[in-house]
């Protein structure tokens, strides 16, 4: 999923755990951002593999799927595991950061991995490709209206 759909997960996700006293502001923006960051293994492989910080051409690549190697272990078998053992261990420790942690973690996990394959609208922003399937759009829309509608309630 692209970075606004993890934006729009982690930050509708929060807004319902703070409309039911769980979080904070500050709890649902730390969670909204960790949800986001999860995918700087994306950048931190094409920095390593071709000698360039250059965030546009890193983004270009992840869109046009020219890197197929770019997910790194945080989202395959082995990253799940250490992650969850991770988290158990913030558990005994910290009640509300295990539960941040977990949310960020798995909310970005579920949503890298939901099928999408429908039909894609193709366009640029900010000289940045998006290729967002229906299905995504979709997506962000129903998080987006849950938020404005946490937002008033
Ligand atoms: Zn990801």
């Amino acid at each position: 999923m692209y970075p606004q759909t993890h934006l729009l997960s982690g930050l509708a996700v929060g807004a319902v755990a703070q409309k039911l006293g769980y979080f904070s502001y500050s709890d649902t923006l730390i969670l909204t951002s960790l949800t986001v960051l999860l995918d700087i293994d994306h950048y931190i492989y094409f920095v390593c593999k071709y000698k360039t910080l250059s965030f546009f051409k890193a983004w270009q690549a992840a869109v046009l799927k020219k890197e197929m190697g770019e997910r790194t272990a945080i989202h395959h078998a082995l990253g799940f595991l250490l992650f969850t053992i991770f988290f158990i261990g913030i558990f005994f420790i910290d009640h509300k950061w295990a539960l941040i942690l977990c949310l960020a973690y798995y909310i970005h996990i579920l949503f890298d991995y939901l099928p999408n394959d429908s039909h894609r609208v193709k366009f640029s922003l900010l000289k940045l490709s998006f290729r967002l399937s229906y299905y995504e759009i979709i997506l962000d829309g129903i998080f987006l209206s849950l938020i404005i509608a946490l937002f008033f309630i």
